[in-house]
C-alpha cells in the first residue's frame, strides 16, 4: 500500500440516506470515500466502495442520514457584550470566549460559520490560529466589527460612521485589516432609517469595487427598501419585509438571512419577563422596557411565522443563520432555526439547502463545498434516522467531519492538536 503521511486517513461513511444539500435531492443506500486530502472522492453504495477500498476504516450508521455539514451565516463569535461581568474581558478571555463558541459549532453539525460583527481581530486571530495547528474550529468568513451611524444601531459596540467618505474610509480600513466581508447596520426598531441613501450607496459601492460582499442589518421600512436599492449581497433579519420585497431581491441576487430563532427566542424571553413582573405598578421601569421590546418583538415573531413560506416563494435566495447574541443564549442553535424554516411551510431537505448550499453560493465557494459532491471538501454530517422526513433528526449529531477529518463524534469533540492524528 502507497505510504500517506501520518495524520491523514481515508473514511468511508454510510447511512440509509444522504441529502445532497442542493434542496431536493435525497439518494439511498449510499456510502461517501474521504480521500486522504480531506476531499470527497467517491460516492457509490457502500459494497462497491469496499470493494475497491477493503482496507479503509468503514463508519455504517445504519439508518441514518449524511448531508454536507452546515454553515450558520449569522454568528457571532466574539459577542461577549452582553455578559453581565463584562468588566473582566479583555482581550484574552474575549479570544478564549471566541474559542468556545467556535467549537460549539462542531457538535451541532456546523463546519462553517460568517462572523457578522466581533470585537477587532478575533475572528483573524481565531483563523491564523487554525492555520498554525493551535486549535480546530469551523471554516470561518468574517467581517471586522459592524458599521452604524453616530448613536445608531449597537454603536457601543461597532464602528460609527457619518457621511460617504467616513463609509469608504472605514472600510478601506478594515479591508486593510482583514475584513473578508463588511457589516452595515441601518434599523433600529423603530421606522426611521439610520444611514442615508448616500451613506448606504458608498458601502456598498466601496465594498464591491474592491471585489468584497456586504450584509446589512435591516428590519423596518423604509430601511429594507433602501437597502435592497442600494445592491447589499445580503440584508440580514429583514423582519417586516414585504412580499414585494422579497420579489425584489430574488430579481436582483440578494439573499435574505431571516434569524427566525433569534427574534423567537428575544419574543419568549419578554413574555417570560413579562409575566414574572406581572403585579409591578404601571410605572415600573423594569415592566417599561419589557412592554417596549414586547411591542416589537411580538409582531416580529409573527411577521416569520405567517410570512416565510410566500417568500420563500419568491425564489429569494434563503440563508439560516442564529445570531445569539443574548447573555446565555444557546451557542448556534441552527437546528432550531431550521426547525422554524420547517414548521411554517418548507420541507426538510429544503431547509438544509439554507444551510449547505445556498450559503455556500453567497460565500462563493460553491466550487469547495456546500454539498456531497465528489471533489468538494469532506465536511460532513451524519445524523440518526432519516432527516428528509424529521428536521429534528438535526439534534441527533453523530459524526462531523471537517476537511475529511473527524472533529466531533458520539458527543466527544476532537478539538485538540494531540486527536488530529486520527
Ligand atoms: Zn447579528
Amino acid at each position: 500500500m502507497r505510504s500517506r503521511p501520518k495524520g491523514d486517513k481515508r473514511m468511508i461513511i454510510a447511512a440509509r440516506y444522504l441529502i445532497t444539500g442542493d434542496g431536493k435531492t435525497v439518494l439511498e443506500n449510499q456510502a461517501v470515500l474521504t480521500g486522504a486530502d480531506g476531499k470527497i472522492q467517491k460516492i457509490a453504495p457502500l459494497t462497491d466502495i469496499t470493494r475497491e477500498y477493503p482496507k479503509e476504516e468503514v463508519k455504517d450508521y445504519g439508518d441514518g442520514t449524511l448531508l454536507p455539514g452546515l454553515c450558520d451565516m449569522h454568528v457571532h463569535l466574539g459577542y461577549w457584550y452582553s455578559q453581565p461581568d463584562g468588566f473582566n474581558y479583555g482581550s484574552q478571555l474575549i479570544m478564549l470566549y471566541a474559542l468556545q463558541h467556535a467549537q460549539a459549532a462542531f457538535e451541532r453539525g456546523i463546519t462553517s460559520v460568517r462572523d457578522m460583527s466581533s470585537a477587532h481581530g478575533v475572528c483573524k486571530n481565531l483563523k491564523l490560529a487554525a492555520e498554525k495547528g493551535f486549535v480546530t474550529i469551523p471554516r470561518i468568513t468574517h467581517t471586522d466589527t459592524g458599521i452604524c451611524m453616530t448613536g445608531g444601531h449597537a454603536w457601543e459596540e461597532v464602528e460609527q460612521v457619518d457621511g460617504p467618505w467616513e463609509v469608504r474610509k472605514e472600510i478601506r480600513r478594515q479591508i486593510r485589516d482583514g475584513a473578508e466581508w463588511v457589516k452595515v447596520l441601518t434599523t433600529h426598531r423603530t421606522h426611521t432609517p439610520e444611514l442615508t441613501q448616500e451613506e448606504l450607496d458608498a458601502a456598498v459601492d466601496e465594498c464591491h469595487r474592491r471585489g468584497i460582499k456586504c450584509g446589512v442589518h435591516a428590519g423596518t421600512n423604509p430601511g429594507i427598501q433602501m437597502c435592497i436599492d442600494a445592491g447589499f449581497d445580503t440584508i440580514e433579519h429583514a423582519t417586516f419585509m414585504t412580499l414585494d420585497h422579497a420579489k425584489q431581491m430574488a430579481e436582483k441576487g440578494i439573499a435574505w438571512t431571516p434569524t427566525i430563532m433569534a427574534y423567537t427566542l428575544l419574543y419568549d424571553i419578554c413574555k417570560e419577563n413579562m409575566e414574572k413582573h406581572a403585579g409591578a405598578p404601571a410605572g415600573d421601569p423594569v415592566m417599561q422596557k419589557e412592554m417596549k421590546d414586547y411591542q416589537y418583538f411580538e409582531p416580529a415573531y409573527k411577521a416569520y411565522r405567517d410570512h416565510f413560506k410566500e417568500f420563500y416563494d419568491t425564489g429569494v435566495t434563503v440563508i439560516a443563520g442564529t445570531d445569539m447574541v443574548m447573555y446565555q443564549s444557546p451557542l448556534l442553535p441552527l437546528n432550531r432555526e431550521l426547525k422554524y424554516m420547517v414548521e411554517y411551510g418548507i420541507t426538510p431537505v429544503q431547509a438544509i439547502q439554507t444551510a449547505t448550499s445556498n450559503p455556500a453560493k453567497v460565500l462563493g465557494v460553491e466550487e469547495e463545498r456546500g454539498l456531497v459532491k465528489e471533489g468538494l471538501d469532506a465536511d460532513l454530517l451524519v445524523v440518526g434516522g432519516d432527516l428528509s422526513k424529521d428536521i429534528t433528526r438535526l439534534g441527533d449529531v453523530k459524526l462531523v467531519t471537517l476537511g475529511g477529518k473527524r472533529v466531533f463524534e458520539n458527543g466527544i469533540r476532537y478539538v485538540g492538536t494531540g486527536n488530529l492524528t486520527m
